[in-house]
């Protein structure tokens, strides 16, 4: 953000700001290329992949991917519901294709991972929320072995550990949880899956958008410029290995206050407990009004929790330092001494 600032009223020596370049300029082209590479290399991402950078968010992916990947409504896809942002897939698919439930965990409140997941072998691929940034659910490992291509929403986890690309047919995710700001939406896809309607919305349109570089229409530039900063940033911190080591001190942290009193509890298994998002409850509730007011009076914000489900949550993404984590667990011990 620094960096950013530092560059914003002008970049480079050209007299205007990055958000006033034109996005067919060497110079924009340079930032789009930075954002590309970075995030190749970073995750390894084989070049059998196209990358997109689109707007419209994870929710917009949700209708694209049966529109991209299916090219015919009466064809099946399997979806594993685990969660918010996975159920709202599922719904949104049920518009564009037949939808097989491949695993529900509704019963359990989305607080577990589904034993079992029935993938049939005439499915066009399998849709999962790696991380249910809600529930606080995230799949420990890329799921055994399904028949068909795994298609795979990483808005709340991408980048935070190592991932093998070519374990899936396409990876999608928002920008703004562990990336950069909100308005991008990274897809990277296996160009062998690419079956596009001929009534897909050319913005939608992955094939479209990848034979145009992502600049079918104006590409949303400022955060795309933002993004390589990010990308840059996370390579020479030590990349996803770095980022994985972290991500899992933060989570436990903050897991090790919650599992060692009675006085905050959590809903989540703990097979499956996220590195990103620590949803907690204070066993009296009267009290959550007060601890929220107390964080924030020691500088920690956004913990107040989805109003999905109440009480707190803590989200960890790859810019929350350690300390940040630190301080929480720290504020959390203390507060439940003084109650
Ligand atoms: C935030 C989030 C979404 C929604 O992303 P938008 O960019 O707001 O559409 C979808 N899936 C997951 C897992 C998320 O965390």
């Amino acid at each position: 953000m620094e960096k950013a600032q530092a560059e914003f009223a002008e970049y480079g020596a050209t007299g205007a700001s990055i958000i006033e370049l034109s996005h067919r300029g060497a110079d924009f082209m340079r930032e789009y290329q930075r954002a590309d590479s970075f995030l190749r290399e970073l995750l390894g991402i084989p070049e059998n992949y196209h990358v997109l950078f689109l707007q419209s968010g994870a929710t917009g992916q949700a209708a694209a991917i049966p529109l991209n990947l299916i090219d015919d409504k009466n064809k099946t896809a399997a979806y594993a519901v685990t969660g918010h942002w996975s159920k709202l897939a599922m719904i949104e698919a049920k518009k564009f294709c037949t939808v097989h439930i491949a695993a529900d965990t509704v019963a359990d409140n989305y607080s577990t991972l589904p034993q079992t997941i029935d993938i049939p072998d005439d499915a066009v691929y399998f849709h999962y929320a790696d991380n249910e940034t809600i529930h606080g659910v995230e799949f420990p490992a890329t799921p055994p072995s399904s028949p068909v291509p795994l298609v795979c929403d990483v808005s709340s986890n991408i980048a935070t550990r190592p991932i093998n690309v070519s374990d899936y047919g396409l990876l999608y995710a928002g920008a703004q949880k562990n990336l950069g700001p909100s308005g991008v939406t990274i897809v990277i896809v296996d160009k062998s899956l690419l079956h596009p309607r001929a009534e897909t919305p050319i913005v939608l349109n992955y094939q479209q958008q990848a034979e145009d570089k992502s600049m079918r229409n104006t590409p949303p530039t400022f955060q795309i410029y933002m993004v390589a900063l990010v990308l840059e940033w996370i390579l020479e911190e030590g990349g996803l290995e770095e980022f994985g080591r972290r991500s899992q001190q933060k989570q436990q942290l903050i897991y090790d206050v919650i599992d060692s009193s009675d006085f905050y509890h959590s809903p989540v298994a703990k097979d499956c407990r996220s590195r990103m998002n620590i949803p907690f409850f204070l066993s009296d509730d009267k009290l959550t009004a007060e601890f929220l007011r107390g964080a924030e009076s020691k500088g920690m914000i956004g913990l107040k929790g989805h109003a999905v489900l109440g009480g707190c949550r803590a989200s960890l993404y790859n810019a929350m330092p350690v300390a940040g984590a630190q301080a929480l667990s720290e504020y959390m011990q203390d507060f439940e001494r003084r109650a």
